[in-house]
């Protein structure tokens, strides 16, 4: 490990600034005007996986919203705040949702290991295996079924998406982000597109509210507000 000193991390950033600023003296008097990042990322806490040093973005172009094992948590505040804000006011063109391999969060669901408050957090991706136990486990390898895991796990996350309420309301205004489900190969470096298709969740942003526009026309009454 390269940076064992807690002194090494300010060093670096005194020469990383002296770095910048010599390319372009206007660096950080222009980052410090505002952000529009037409990205939201949501990834793995995995100290692994800085999506800015794979994908060789700047400061200023991903917003980033981290846990363990990428999960879009219904009742996360912290992650709904993120999202909304990333939505609404960043007006955000693209959300990734990028699982990867070799992932700890991963392990503990397909194993069962108990690792303490983890097991609560991950118990939703057990849930995943649970329901799709006799794919996984027509795999050979355990490296095979971890990593099935992990790309199931990142097309939930995706459908979780659009199953909040900020999501929803922008798909009804036309104006959601693309999503895109990734997993990134830690021992190749490189992201795969898992091509998720999102199409049928788009067409139908809420079936609930579906139903009470079809109750209201049935019964010829005002439709109710948005949810
Ligand atoms: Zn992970």
């Amino acid at each position: 490990m390269k940076n064992n000193n807690i002194d090494d991390l300010l060093r670096n950033n005194q020469a990383w600034v002296a770095e910048k600023l010599a390319l372009d003296p206007m660096y950080f008097e222009q980052l410090s005007s505002g952000q529009t990042p037409p990205y939201l990322y949501i990834g793995c806490s995995d100290s692994r996986l800085p999506l800015t040093n794979f994908t060789r973005t700047e400061p200023g172009e991903l917003f980033v919203h981290r846990n363990i094992a990428n999960q879009v948590s219904l009742t996360d505040i912290n992650f709904l705040a993120v999202l909304e804000y990333a939505i609404l006011h960043l007006e955000v063109k693209h959300i990734i949702v990028c699982g990867h391999y070799d992932c700890g969060g991963i392990k503990a669901a397909l194993e069962g290991r108990t690792i303490g408050i983890i097991d609560n957090w991950v118990n939703p991706i057990r849930e995943l295996y649970l329901q799709k136990q006799d794919e996984i486990h027509a795999l050979t390898t355990r490296e095979e079924r971890l990593n099935r895991l992990a790309e199931i796990n990142v097309a939930a996350q995706v459908k979780n998406l659009f199953q909040t309420s900020v999501m929803r309301q922008a798909l009804e205004q036309q104006k959601a982000p693309m999503v895109h489900g990734w997993v990134l190969d830690i021992r190749t470096g490189l992201i795969k597109d898992l091509n998720i298709s999102t199409l049928e969740w788009q067409l139908h942003p809420c079936p609930l509210l579906l139903e009470f526009r079809l109750y209201a026309i049935l019964n010829n009454k005002n439709q109710p507000e948005p949810i």
